[in-house]
């Protein structure tokens, strides 16, 4: 037997959900509903798939591996210079990026739990240990977190708003939370759903970069995009984070379509606009449908929410998924009784609210 690394013998590799077609035939359903990953309901930009249509000639080449044009119509965009950037095969790689530029063996990494889980196993990889501080009120606890540092904390992951509960930290926890944070340790403010967000009181984290500079922002464009099958994201931080970042980033790691699909996303405005405000609708529809049937819910900033339903998840999930329709259940998130529910089209939630009631009662 070949003997792996200590540090992978704790890892376990990512279960997804059920691919669609898999449902569809195990049940013998011929339509299913996806509201398991935070996916965009309505697919992504025209524009986007017409830039991928014309990028098909270029599959046979390797893909620019600096992403020039994508780079250059960001910064120019964020207004930050293009060394500030960072490209990743999703923002998860570079989550990988960050633990193995900073997080050694026996070092620490913070973040709360439950949270996004690809924190935990990016630190633990590298022979880290993950310390998890427990959310509050289904929320960040940054108090928690600045007193769980010691001297051997390299990062904190925050993921803003969060995934799964949907909650945020405001503007002025934020930058408070910042202040008490000693500069010798990288602060990673996870914004993947940040575009849904139009209210005053959500940081902008980026109008704050040059005065923390152990701040890296990270953004997507799985989510309100709607890219994410192509595979990209990106980091914004002060030039020598990125610098060091990019020594571990692999050559070719965004290809040719999905840098072609995420500048012509960029540009079509009014699909952004039209995602945003259709999850807005969303949302407040079901909140009411969640109040109507004397359903807990936690009001969410994303495009995903948590709702309480208080009996065995596992089962409540197996039948909705009999029935067609993939949710996640609580029970794989560490929140039992609570079923996270990514926020879909008006059709799509009226027929999981018609499962669901149908389950319960
Ligand atoms: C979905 C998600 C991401 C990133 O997804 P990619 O597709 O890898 O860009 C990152 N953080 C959180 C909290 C997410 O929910």
């Amino acid at each position: 037997m070949i003997n792996c690394r200590q540090s992978i013998e704790s890892l376990r590799p990512y279960i997804p959900g059920k691919p669609i077609n898999d449902v569809k035939q195990e049940y013998g359903l011929s339509q299913v509903i996806k509201l398991a990953s935070n996916e965009n309901p309505l697919g992504c930009s025209d524009k986007a798939k017409e830039a991928i249509v014309n990028a098909l000639d270029e599959v046979g080449i390797y893909p620019d591996g600096n992403a020039s044009y994508l780079r250059k119509a960001l910064s120019k965009e964020l207004n930050v210079t293009e060394e500030q950037l960072i490209f990743g095969a999703g923002s998860d790689e570079i989550i990988t990026f960050i633990t193995q530029v900073y997080v050694g063996e026996g070092d620490e990494a913070i973040t709360c739990t439950p949270s996004f889980p690809r924190y935990a196993s990016a630190v633990k990889l590298m022979g880290g240990h993950i310390i998890e501080v427990p959310l509050k009120n289904y929320t960040f606890d940054l108090n928690g977190i600045v007193n769980a540092i010691t001297d051997k904390t390299k990062v904190i992951f925050i993921a803003n708003p969060n995934n799964p509960t949907g909650t945020i930290i405001t503007k002025e926890e934020q930058l408070d939370f910042l202040k008490k944070v000693p500069k010798n340790i990288l602060v990673v403010m996870d914004e993947a759903y940040s575009e849904y967000i139009t209210d005053d009181i959500f940081p902008d984290t980026l109008s704050i970069l040059k005065d923390y500079p152990n701040l890296i922002i990270l953004k997507t464009f799985s989510k309100a995009y709607g890219l994410a099958s192509l595979r990209v994201g990106y980091g914004i931080a002060k030039e020598s984070i990125i610098e060091l970042l990019n020594r571990v980033r692999g050559p070719f790691n965004v290809t040719t379509l999905a840098q072609n699909a995420a500048l012509a996303s960029l540009k079509d405005k009014d699909f952004l606009k039209q995602s945003i405000e259709l999850n807005t609708t969303i949302k407040e529809w079901t909140y009411e449908k969640c109040d109507a049937l004397g359903l807990d819910y936690i009001p969410t900033f994303g495009n995903f929410i948590m709702i309480h339903i208080g009996v065995d998840t596992l089962e409540v999930f197996q039948q909705l998924q009999s029935k067609g329709i993939i949710v996640r259940p609580g029970c794989f998130l560490g929140l039992e009784g609570w079923l996270r529910v990514t926020l879909g089209t008006q059709e799509q939630m009226a027929l999981f609210f018609e499962k669901l009631t149908d389950i319960l009662n």
